[in-house]
């Protein structure tokens, strides 16, 4: 039997998303000028970040893992981040 791939194990987790409210805001002037931005895009392995056309940060909260990796990486302020609501985010199943 082979093992399952890292995407096919994330495959199986189950997403909630809040519609009422993001869990993750960010400073776009602070991100863009400490360098953030380009960190955060970097160290998410559920690729939450990307920088919009209008070079502003695109969250899309939705898929987060709830890892905490890019609260290690961003520069105090830049990022305002709480735990989904009871019942949202992901619910893990293999990875
Ligand atoms: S907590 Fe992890 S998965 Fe969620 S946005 Fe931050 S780095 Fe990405």
């Amino acid at each position: 039997m082979n093992p399952l791939t890292l995407n096919q194990r994330l495959a199986t987790d189950r997403f909630v998303t809040d519609e009422s409210a993001c869990h993750i805001v960010v400073d776009q002037e602070l991100a863009r000028s400490t360098g953030t931005a380009q960190r955060l895009i970097a160290v998410c392995p559920a690729g939450v970040y990307s920088l919009a056309a209008d070079g502003s940060l695109a969250v899309e909260y939705a898929a987060c893992l709830v890892c905490g990796a890019c609260l290690a990486v961003a520069d105090p302020g830049t990022l305002t981040w709480h735990y989904p609501a009871g019942g949202c985010g992901v619910q893990f199943r293999e990875g």
